[in-house]
């Protein structure tokens, strides 16, 4: 692939967090009488913008703003994050392109303070040249975020390649001219993943061989 720049999702992709969000949104429900879902209902319909995978579960947004539950939820995630772990084999991808001195920029739909304070908390932010988080936590797009910063870089946008796991990721790539490759076990099932025409691999450890073979 010989990538000139590693363009690194954030959630599901290096930090193993699907089971925490699968299990905060169902508390979420509970509390608020609503149905549960299953991981399997999850992963199949978890997407961005986020508020429309909110509606699928039911909300309304009639007597709670999808604002007021947002932050609800990412009280409790900046609270119990340190209980997730980084993907399996993901640091050393990170450290085998380190050493290639190949630059590795992280852009998430995660707010901007708290991605910074987590790439810190599980000792990766030195892996990247940059951090590009959102200015709100509304989980809305990154596309505007990837175009300000490839307009910025003004780099050949196919020697930059994204590694994501959910089709936003490769909706983002696409939006602006990048490769895209998806890890799977993220926070989409493999089908959809296996939709979106990017290739996709079951782990790290094989995105690693393929990347630097
Ligand atoms: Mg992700």
């Amino acid at each position: 692939m010989d990538p000139k720049l590693l363009i690194w999702d954030w959630n599901g992709t290096i930090i193993d967090d699907a089971d925490l969000c699968f299990t905060i949104e169902n508390e979420l429900l509970r509390e608020r009488g609503m149905r549960e879902i299953t991981k399997e209902w999850y992963l199949a319909h978890f997407s961005f913008p986020v508020r429309a995978y909110y509606e699928q579960m039911g909300y309304t947004f009639e007597t709670e703003s999808f604002e007021a539950v947002s932050s609800d939820f990412m009280e409790r995630y900046r609270k119990r994050c340190a209980s997730c772990s980084l993907r399996d084999g993901v640091m050393d991808v990170l450290e085998s392109a380190g050493k290639r001195g190949i630059p590795q920029t992280l852009l998430s739909v995660t707010q901007q303070d708290d991605l910074q304070n987590q790439a810190h908390l599980f000792g990766v932010s030195d892996c990247f040249s940059e951090i590009l988080g959102q200015d709100d936590c509304l989980c809305v797009s990154k596309i505007d975020r990837a175009k300000t910063y490839m307009d910025r870089l003004g780099i050949d946008p196919r020697d930059a390649l994204f590694i994501g796991d959910t089709n936003h990721d490769v909706e983002t790539a696409n939006a602006v001219g990048c490769r895209c490759v998806l890890l799977a076990g993220g926070h989409q099932a493999k089908d959809v993943l296996l939709r979106c025409g990017v290739p996709v691999y079951d782990t790290a450890e094989a995105l690693g061989k393929d990347l630097f073979r």
